[in-house]
Parts: C-alpha cells; structure tokens; sequence
C-alpha cells in the first residue's frame, strides 16, 4: 500500500519550493492509488499559528492537491512520549546538559583543530549522582538520540545509492530541556504508524534522513522509501532562499497565476522530461516519474508561469471562466462571443475585465503623429452602424482605396486608435463589439 506524506510547518505561508515536495508526494499516492496524508508539524507551540494551518488547506486546495487524511503532531504527543520510553528502554536514548554556549564552545574547538564539530557524547559518562546534581542546577536536560556509529545507507529515488558515516554526525537531540519534542523523533514515530511508504523531501534533508532510518530501525519500523528533490534557486542560480517569502502560493494565485500552469511546470522543473501543459492532476500523475529528476538545483523563474497561465486560458472554454466573465459585467447572452473573441490574448483572469471595459467604454486612442490625417480620414468612412463580421473588411478596404494605405501601415493605426493597443484579438471580431469608438471625435 503506497501512503505519502507532506508535512509542513505551519510557521509561514507556504511557497513554491513547499509545493514541489508536497505534488511529488501527492503524484506518488495518486498514480498508485494510494493514501496522500496532510501531516501539520506543528510540535512548536510558539511559532506555530492556526492561520498558517487554515492557509496550507486552502493553498493546496486551491491546487486540487486533496489529502485523504490530516493529521497533528500537537494532537499526537502521547504517542511521542511513548516513544521516548522505548528509546530509553532500549539504551539509545540518553539525557545532555550542556547549555548553547558550551555547545558552541566545543564546535569551535573542534573546527579549530580540524575536526568535523560533532557532539562528543561527554554525556553519556555521567553518573547518575552527577545527572541529578546538574539537574538541580540547571533543570531538566535535553535528550539525543545514540546513534550506532556505522555507516547508514539507503538507495534514493533520486539521488540514487547513498552512504553515510554516523560517526560524523552529531547523536540528534530529540527532546529540549523544555520537554518539547522535536520534528526529528515526531515525524519517525508518525511515519511508522501511519504507515508511510515513500518520502520525498528537499536535500536539505538527507542527514535527518540519515539519523531517522535509525531511529525506525531502533523503534521497529519499516524503513519507507526515501527521496530528496534539489532545492530551487532563481533563474541565474541564485540562493532562493530569502525570496522565497515573495514566492508564496497564494501570492501567485493572486497575480493570476493558473493552479493547472503552476502544477504542469513543477511536476517537470528540475526533470529530464519536457514541461507540457496538462489540464489535470490525473494527466499529470500519468506521466510523472520520479527517477527523472536530477539531483543538480533547479532553476526556478516566476515569470514561466504567466505565458503557461495564458496557453490555459486560451485553451478554456467558457464554462472554465464564466464567473469571472460574469463579474466582469459581460451578459450572459453575449459572454460566449466575447469569451471566444478574447480568450487567445489573455494572460491571466485579470485581463477579462479590462477587455469588457473596452468593448463598453471604449477606449483612449493611441495615434502617432505621422498618423493623425489618416486615423481622421479613416473615421470619416467607417459606417455609423451596426456593425458586424465584415466590417472591419469592407471599411479597411474603402480606407484603402482612399489613402493608398495597405499592410501594418493600413491596420496597425486603426487598431491603436480604436482599441488604444497594438496587440488584440482579430479586428473583425473586435469591431462589432465596439459599443464605443471615441476616436470618431
Ligand atoms: N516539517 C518538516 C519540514 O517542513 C517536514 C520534513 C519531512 O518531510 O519530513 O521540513
């Protein structure tokens, strides 16, 4: 039974480098028919929100990337405390009472003679009378995992066989002096209860990784199949890292950007396979494989998404827009017609209203001065109405004739001048729609 999860955070908004990890775990239940969890990491009560909870369900709803079950590790602490005693039973779990300074002191010292800054296990040779003595004076300490220090190995689903030597990583701490458990032990304990098969992540985390096939093997679990996607930089390579704030799901959902663009160009970024436009998840699921990535970082450019959400719309039949066509002020008698008439020079929902606005109100003309005696001669000839069809060809073809005009010299100030644009749908179709032609003066 495949199950995946994706498990968040809720201390920000989540953003585009978020999504990629939770489609990849979504694509991989879905095509197998399996179970996609929604697991809040939420074991921080100070920086965890509830409007960050409601924003994830609402960001990955917006997506269409439903999960079959939620879940909260703040709901789940018993099962965690459970844990702990297992690890304590088993004599892989010991008590630390260094403070952050000390810490620091000895990673420095570390580095300073060359050696890679891992704890030193100094703990574990404390006495039972020196544990309560240090207790007293500086409260509860904090809890690390014993790693057993042989090499850990696994084979990932994207980054392929790796190795890693547990003797040059640090035992983890598990649980702080305060007695809050941390993500490293909750998200082990959830995975192996909840049965989780398969889990991708960024390649930030490969060492947690590392420490946590331990920590299931030492609790009794199954170890699920693990992968790690590359972190996305910006277009030149850049660190994305302090951006990604601005690159917020629901901040490109209020640009205009299409969920289905969004989706089609992530579940192919950083892939050997090429970028196509789909207008499902189920299409989309059906062509994803994950062994096609690359372990190198992806380039990631915001401005992609638009001429992809433009490609959708011009594909979309009215049904797909007919509330925002609605709200434009557009009757229902004539959203049709005008949808069919725009729907190819969009780029995102936000440029339907504008195109309404015009057909009413017209338009400011746009006349270059080389143009002004044409643009006049030209609205002398264009009949007072109604206008249809063929129009725009009769009235082009009598301007013609009277100025000698042809080609883009012909239509290109005609178009300007009515619509106040050089790009736009066909003329003949925008003429007829035209309740306002200001550049007859
Ligand atoms: N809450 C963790 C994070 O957001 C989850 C990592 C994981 O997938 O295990 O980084």
């Amino acid at each position: 039974m495949t199950t995946t999860r994706f498990a968040p955070s809720p201390t920000g908004y989540i953003h585009v480098g978020n999504l990629r990890t939770a489609l990849m775990n979504f694509l991989i239940a879905k095509k197998a028919g399996g179970t996609f969890i929604l697991r809040i990491d939420d074991t921080d009560p100070e920086r965890s929100k509830q409007e960050y909870v409601d924003a994830i369900q609402e960001d990955l709803e917006w997506l269409g990337l439903t999960w079959d079950r939620i879940e909260r590790q703040s709901e789940r602490l018993d099962r965690y405390v459970a844990a702990a005693d297992k690890l304590r039973e088993i004599g892989r779990f010991y008590e630390c009472f260094e403070t952050p300074v000390e810490l620091d002191l000895k990673r420095k010292k570390q580095l300073n003679m060359g050696k890679p800054p891992v704890y030193d296990r100094a703990a574990l040779a404390l006495s039972d009378d020196a544990k309560a003595k240090l207790r007293a004076e500086r409260g509860d300490g904090h809890w690390r995992f014993k790693l057993d220090q042989e090499r850990i190995t696994w084979t990932d689903g994207i980054l392929g066989d790796i190795s890693i030597d547990a003797a040059s990583v640090s035992d983890p701490v598990l649980i702080r002096g305060d007695g809050q458990f941390l993500y490293t032990l909750a998200s082990v304990v959830d995975d192996i209860e909840m049965g989780v098969s398969h889990v991708v992540r960024g390649s930030d985390h490969v060492t947690n990784t590392a420490t946590q096939i331990q920590m299931i093997e030492a609790l009794g679990g199954t170890v699920p199949t693990f992968a790690h996607h590359s972190l996305l930089t910006g277009p030149q390579g850049e660190s994305l890292s302090k951006r990604l704030g601005t690159l917020a799901l629901r901040d490109l959902r209020a640009s205009g950007v299409e969920p289905m663009a969004l989706l089609s160009l992530m579940a192919r970024l950083g892939s050997s396979q090429p970028v196509e436009l789909r207008s499902s998840l189920d299409e989309i699921a059906e062509g994803f494989d994950i062994s096609q990535f690359g372990s190198a970082p992806t380039k990631f450019d915001v401005n992609d998404l638009y001429p992809l959400t433009g490609r959708l719309l011009g594909e979309m039949p009215l049904s797909a827009v007919a509330d925002d066509v609605a709200a434009a002020g557009v009757p229902a008698d004539q959203a049709e017609a005008f949808w069919n008439v725009i729907r190819a020079n969009i780029t995102t929902r936000k440029d339907i209203a504008p195109w309404w606005d015009l057909f009413e109100n017209g338009a400011e003309p746009v006349i270059d001065a080389e143009d002004v005696a044409f643009v006049k001669e030209a609205m002398a000839l264009l009949p007072e109405g109604p206008l249809d069809g063929d129009s725009w060809g009769a009235w082009t073809k009598a301007v013609k004739e009277a100025t000698g005009r042809k080609g883009r010299g012909l239509f290109m100030p005609l178009r300007k001048a009515l619509t106040g644009q050089s790009h736009g749908p066909d003329m003949s179709e925008v003429l007829p729609l035209l309740k306002v032609i200001k550049a007859r003066g």
